[in-house]
């Protein structure tokens, strides 16, 4: 197991994972070595639904 060290292998969304050691973005969590959930911004009113 390693980090992708800086690079990402998916573009950063919410609900992804960014290293906050390298700041490399994945979809799976393994693939960092400290991988933080990107969370959905605050603000912005939630459409459908
Ligand atoms: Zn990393």
């Amino acid at each position: 197991m390693g980090c992708l060290k800086g690079n990402s292998e998916n573009k950063a969304k919410p609900g992804r994972f960014l290293c906050a050691k390298c700041g490399a973005v994945s979809k799976k969590k393994k693939h960092l070595c400290k991988a933080e959930k990107i969370k959905p911004p605050k603000d912005g009113s939630s459409a459908s639904h």
